[in-house]
């Protein structure tokens, strides 16, 4: 089937992470989105795309012709659907498409207004983002690998440099707790699960505790 050269919807990114999504089912079958930031938006032009159906008992494929709008909104929603904190519309990395292939300073100039929403929604999931790690942080009794790289970008897009998991980056090797078999961080002498003490390493670092 002929593509139709017309129809295009251009996705824009300020999203400061590459998107390359996949589609196996689809042709053309890779989508590759540039990193982008709200001062320096990046963008990426699709056409419409086919995908197969099978025909039910006969070796036949019917082709489904995709109009570009689906195409981008398809690669946007399936990058984003598998991401922590994601809320469609609320909470969600700064992407979304205009239809029409425009370049970002048409865009900006003739959809501002767009930008701005993307720039409040990744916000949104960015504080999210530092929330959970925050939580995760004490849960973990400071386990750096309970920090998500994501997290770590949306700290430092909030300009959160302080926030004691982003400086504090050696890694931990958790250790079973001999009480209750969970994870714990042996630089603690309390398993947070259980309470179990260990008493070596409260020795160590000069706690008593009551017996
Ligand atoms: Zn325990």
């Amino acid at each position: 089937m002929p593509p139709n050269a017309l129809d295009k919807t251009t996705i824009f990114s300020i999203y400061s992470k590459t998107v390359d999504e996949k589609k196996i089912t689809v042709f053309p079958t890779r989508f590759i989105i540039p990193a982008g930031t709200p001062e320096k938006p990046s963008s990426l032009v699709v056409g419409p795309s086919s995908w197969w159906k099978e025909i039910h008992e006969s070796d036949q494929l019917l082709e489904i012709p995709q109009h570009s709008a689906m195409m981008a909104k398809s690669i946007v929603d399936d990058y984003c659907s598998g991401i922590f904190g994601y809320i469609p519309g609320i909470s969600e990395p700064g992407l979304f498409w205009i239809p029409g292939e425009l370049t970002v300073a048409e865009a900006k100039k003739q959809h501002g207004a767009l930008f701005q929403q993307a720039e409040q929604r990744q916000r949104e999931w960015y504080l999210r983002l530092v929330q959970a790690a925050d939580s995760l942080w004490s849960r973990t009794n400071m386990s750096p690998s309970a920090i998500s790289d994501d997290m770590r970008r949306a700290a430092r897009e909030l300009k959160l440099d302080t926030k004691e998991w982003l400086t504090n980056f050696q890694a931990v090797e958790l250790t079973k707790c001999v009480a209750c078999g969970s994870a714990r961080n042996p630089a603690f002498p309390v398993c947070p699960t259980c309470k179990h003490v260990d008493k070596a390493k409260a020795k160590e670092l000069g706690l008593a505790f009551a017996e």
